[in-house]
């Protein structure tokens, strides 16, 4: 047993070291044993069932949706051009869409492959164009930073871990498309994931890249960042604010982080 349980944590540990990924622009390593066209194709039909499904109203002919459409595709006219400049065009498959939703919920999010919604609750938020831009930067920056695969990646290992090596391996396609279904769901459930700490500091850092290269000022994300907090303060928590902390230290780090993000602002 105890012979197994040592060819489980080299096996393992062989698997992790061939199965690593580099985060664009932050340029971390992070591990990556799950496939990001899994997880793509499973996105896309949630998006498709999201849009379709009769609780869902997307918004189109009015100033707001088409001020979506229009920041969506100059942060990814962007974002191609940058992986395109980093020899990454042909790992990022992105099919981009971008919609304005009806919902008092103030969210926005950007799942694996580019498909972006954003509520209307979340609008008095995003208040003017670079508002918007700074969430759909932020948004999407998870997606290019593959947070979602990464997250899976870390709980397939963890399960994996749990079991012997033979069960593991029968059960490799089994156990991956478990965890892409529990993140992105079918029948038209759609439980968004809750990134850790870590990963909501990445996609500021990326985010604030991404809009400054699409012609927005990144400071403007800190007048964002700051009517985020004082909606807590207020005492209403929306939804963003839940998974996306919005405090005193969050607003000082995305401080830091606006001098670089300035190198790449495209006036
Ligand atoms: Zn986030």
């Amino acid at each position: 047993m105890k012979k197994i349980f040592r060819y489980t944590a080299l096996a393992l540990l062989a698997a992790t070291l061939a199965s690593c990924s580099t985060v664009p622009v932050s340029g971390r390593r992070q591990l990556s044993l799950v496939s990001d066209d899994q997880i793509q194709q499973q996105a896309s039909v949630a998006y498709k069932e999201f849009l379709n499904a009769s609780s869902t109203k997307v918004i189109t002919g009015t100033s707001s949706a088409a001020q979506v459409k229009n920041v969506g595709n100059k942060i990814a006219a962007a974002v191609n051009q940058y992986l395109a400049s980093q020899g990454l065009a042909q790992q990022y498959n992105f099919n981009w869409e971008f919609n304005l939703v009806e919902s008092s919920d103030v969210n926005a999010w950007c799942m694996p492959g580019g498909k972006v919604a954003v509520y209307t609750g979340i609008l008095p938020f995003t208040a003017n164009e670079a508002g918007l831009a700074t969430v759909m930067g932020h948004e999407i920056a998870h997606a290019i930073a593959r947070h979602s695969m990464e997250q899976m990646s870390n709980q397939y290992a963890v399960q994996v871990g749990a079991q012997v090596l033979g069960v593991a391996t029968a059960g490799k396609n089994t156990l991956i498309q478990g965890l892409v279904n529990n993140a992105y769901g079918i029948g038209g459930q759609l439980a968004m994931l809750k990134y850790s700490r870590s990963n909501e500091s990445e996609a500021d850092q990326l985010g604030l890249v991404f809009m400054a290269m699409a012609g927005y000022n990144p400071e403007s994300a800190v007048a964002f960042w700051e009517r985020m907090a004082s909606a807590k303060a207020a005492n209403s928590t929306p939804e963003f604010l839940s998974t996306h902390p919005s405090d005193a230290r969050r607003i000082n780090d995305i401080q830091k982080l606006i001098p670089k993000a300035m190198q790449y602002y495209k006036k």
